[in-house]
């Protein structure tokens, strides 16, 4: 059952169905488990017919040839949500649920492997992608889509944002969106500011383009490179009931991360935790 939906949501992929940006609203975060997101996810799916708001799937190189904004065809308006004045650190609701999320990726030797072991344990898990990173990966996007996974925006180049004037966030945030909505299918609803450092700026360019900002509970630190065994024992324990972790999938080696997540996956498996991927409130 849970298979005829992901490819419910495939086929909706390939029809080039611009999808749900308008399926969540402001408010709180609520987990949930993999199997309720995909099927919100695949709701519209009697919106499949072609409509106003259905474009044709871009190929590869028509990608490159069709502009980043401004003059492509409509694109799903967002749902402005309510400006937060800090991101969100950790997931509400019941029981030992945790979120995995991965950052600065896609990379082509570290992200499928982090797939293939997520997809092993059937977790479903964030990733925060880099615009210029998907440029050239947009396959591991379609694949990311089809796996049930969530997909947010990291900004096009990975800046601090908190040096930058308003229009270059804007500029950032909104083609990043743009490539993520052509590749992955629908418009992200989540944002996260690189190396965490957020302002008014991005808070309010985010909930004008129809993302919450979420930010983490524990980072694994493998972006030091400190060994697999110091990332184990950064996400083991961390691990707690709403707990939000912070890895990476690009961004320097990562093969340190690809294999400590081949240990503590099962470990947080075994111990009884619940690994999601947030909903937002409708
Ligand atoms: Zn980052």
């Amino acid at each position: 059952m849970q298979k005829d939906q992901l490819f419910t949501r495939r086929r909706m992929l390939l029809a080039g169905v611009a999808a749900l940006g308008s399926a969540g609203t402001a408010g709180a975060v609520l987990a949930s488990d993999g199997e309720e997101t995909v099927r919100a996810a695949a709701a519209p799916a009697p919106a499949a017919a072609p409509g106003p708001q259905a474009r044709p799937a871009l190929g590869p190189s028509a990608f490159r040839l069709q502009p980043l904004t401004g003059y492509g065809p409509p694109r799903t308006p967002p749902r402005k949500l309510k400006v937060r004045d800090e991101p969100i650190l950790r997931i509400s609701g019941s029981g030992r649920r945790m979120v995995l999320t991965f950052d600065d990726g896609p990379h082509p030797d570290y992200t499928p492997h982090i797939l293939d072991t997520l997809a092993r344990h059937r977790v479903r898990a964030m990733f925060f992608v880099c615009g210029e990173c998907v440029v050239d990966n947009r396959e591991l996007l379609a694949r990311m889509a089809e796996e049930g996974h969530v997909v947010g925006n990291h900004t096009w180049t990975h800046p601090l944002l908190t040096t930058l004037g308003r229009e270059e966030i804007r500029s950032e945030m909104e083609r990043t969106s743009d490539i993520i909505e052509d590749t992955y299918g629908d418009r992200p609803q989540w944002f996260r500011a690189p190396y965490g450092a957020w302002n008014r700026a991005t808070f309010q360019l985010g909930a004008e383009m129809g993302m919450e900002p979420m930010a983490w509970t524990v980072d694994t630190t493998d972006w030091m490179e400190p060994g697999t065994d110091t990332i184990v024992d950064q996400v083991e324990s961390g691990a707690a009931p709403g707990v939000v972790v912070l890895s990476h999938d690009a961004g320097g080696d990562r093969s340190q991360t690809v294999r400590a997540i081949r240990e503590w996956l099962p470990h947080l498996l075994d111990s009884g935790y619940h690994l999601t991927v947030p909903r937002r409130r409708v």
